[in-house]
């Protein structure tokens, strides 16, 4: 059919399974995050009779994208309802794509979501340590001129060490010499293979028109960098190098809610809203789900051939279940992410006019830990920066505070790197995800004893219970791993299905 036109081809990476006769089988998944939704999704094409029930009043779970009116009570905290301006907004959990995420990438081809690309690294960004000494300290600087410093002396170090003969190289004299020649290079040292300063680490006075030519900036000392504090993890350049963080980054036109809004709206009524699961019972064969209907008030119950579970972890251990002891151990004990971000509205995008800052991190040791520029909507009038995202820790004590106290602190945090903060300040929304009811925590946190000792009962069909989301994959953190995850139940179940 496709070669005939009658079909349009499927896109790189589809989900090809064969529909078969014994499909004829009802799924009940439990969450409409995106491990839910594309279950339902995938399954749902090749003949299987899926619902949801999903406990919230919309899907998406840890994909959700703030803006003016949504409304969030935090587990104990206040209410609080968005007031950012019409086109503003926060992705508040998933943020960021990785290029390689081919899964993300490819659902959002197929829904036709379109991408752009996300600015994780800047090196126009600033680092402020706030330490009691060091002339670097308590002040801003850009993130480039303590990348190119750093290289620069330390390379400059290496290349004296190996002219003194200190070090032990596995390497013929040539081929040393040809590393040193690349040290010279990417430390831009000069002839006396001295650093000197680079034109990397920017202008103290910038090349114009005219007779301005320009001055590079001095350099700093290895000693003032290291002695502010500045070579504290908080300030290591994990958007250059990390595999997942590396450039080039993406985010979806809009918010990256837009991906569960496309599978929520293939899914339609196969999702039921406002229904909070409390009991998952085996009916051997098949499962009972007892739920609570938010709507009415009314306890309900639901049976079906299969359930696929993806609740996540903190959550999947309040519910009352038969499940096998091994899989109530994982959800006991695996622990999860406490991650707090804040949106903070403002009414002049003086990160752009002022520092020229478009997109990418700004870096601190303080509670805050980082300040994302938005990657969309450059040279507008106003922007909503991510005034915090922070985690363990950070994230406990900021999530610990009011609302109030919470935009205070981030006001007075960020206001040491970007001044403008007082003047030009409109209104925030923040978030823990310890707190989020249906969440309770940001992602699985696997140390490698748990990965070893609990992981294994979630990748096993408990009975005609399967696991899915982003706990159930080496992706956990990522919409990716929700999908590889998703992909791989689908593929369980129906082979076991077609086999009988
Ligand atoms: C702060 C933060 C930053 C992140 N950053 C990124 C990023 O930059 N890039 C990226 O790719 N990923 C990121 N992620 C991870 C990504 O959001 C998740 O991996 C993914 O969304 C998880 O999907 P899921 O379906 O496994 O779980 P969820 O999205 O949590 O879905 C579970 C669903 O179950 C529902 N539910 C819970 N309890 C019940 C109940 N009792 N009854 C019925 N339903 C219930 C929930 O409401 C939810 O809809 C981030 C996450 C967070 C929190």
């Amino acid at each position: 059919m496709v070669g005939l036109g009658l079909l349009p081809a499927a896109p790189a990476g589809a989900f090809n399974l064969a529909r078969s006769e014994k499909a004829n089988k009802k799924v009940l998944i439990l969450g409409a995050g995106l491990a839910g939704m594309n279950t339902a999704y995938e399954l749902g094409k090749i003949g299987y009779d899926c619902t949801i029930l999903e406990a919230r009043n919309r899907a998406g779970g840890r994909i959700w994208t703030v803006r003016g009116g949504t409304t969030e009570t935090e587990i104990g905290g206040e209410t609080q309802t968005c007031r950012f301006d019409e086109g503003l907004y926060l992705n508040a959990g998933a943020a960021r794509i990785p290029h390689h995420h081919q899964l993300t990438i490819h659902y959002c081809r197929e829904l036709k979501i379109p991408l752009e690309i996300f600015g994780n690294f800047n090196e126009a960004g600033f680092y402020y340590s706030d330490s009691p000494k060091g002339a670097l300290a308590n002040q801003r600087v850009r993130a480039r001129e303590i990348h190119a410093d750093m290289r620069g002396q330390l390379y400059e170090l290496l290349v004296k060490a190996n002219d003194q003969k200190a070090l032990d190289l596995p390497l013929t004299a040539e081929d040393a010499d040809k590393l040193m020649t690349w040290l010279r290079e990417e430390g831009d040292l000069n002839p006396g293979k001295h650093y000197a300063g680079s034109e990397r680490r920017g202008y103290a006075v910038r090349p114009a028109g005219g007779t301005q030519a320009g001055e590079i900036g001095p350099a700093h000392a290895l000693k003032d960098i290291v002695e502010s504090g500045l070579t504290h993890p908080a300030f290591a350049n994990i958007g250059e190098y990390t595999y997942h963080q590396q450039p080039v980054m993406l985010q979806m036109v809009g918010g990256n809610d837009y991906l569960p809004r496309a599978f929520a709206k293939i899914l339609g009524d196969k999702i039921s809203y406002g229904c909070e699961v409390k009991e998952l019972r085996k009916t051997q064969p098949g499962v009972r789900v007892v739920y609570l209907d938010k709507k009415t008030g009314q306890t309900k119950e639901v049976s079906a051939d299969f359930c696929v579970c993806t609740l996540p972890l903190p959550i999947l251990k309040t519910v009352e279940s038969d499940l096998s002891g091994n899989v109530k151990r994982a959800a006991d004990f695996v622990p999860y992410m406490e991650t707090s971000k804040i949106g903070l509205q403002f009414k002049r995008r003086f990160w752009e006019e002022d520092d020229h800052i478009f997109g990418g991190i700004s870096k601190t040791n303080q509670d805050i830990t980082q300040i994302f520029y938005p990657s969309y909507g450059f040279l507008g009038q106003k922007g909503v920066l991510k005034g915090m995202y922070n985690f363990h820790d950070r994230a406990n004590r900021m999530g610990a505070l009011s609302l109030a106290e919470r935009e205070k602190a981030a006001l007075e945090q960020g206001g040491k790197i970007h001044p403008q903060y007082k003047t030009e300040f409109e209104n925030s929304f923040s978030l823990a995800w310890q707190k989020i009811p249906y969440s309770k925590g940001g992602w699985a946190e696997y140390s490698k004893s748990a990965r070893e000792r609990m992981y294994p009962a979630l990748l096993e069909p408990d009975d005609d219970i399967y696991f899915a989301g982003e706990h159930v994959s080496h992706l956990t953190a990522w919409m990716a791993g929700a999908l590889e995850s998703s992909r791989r139940v689908v593929e369980m179940l129906h082979k076991r299905v077609s086999a009988n």
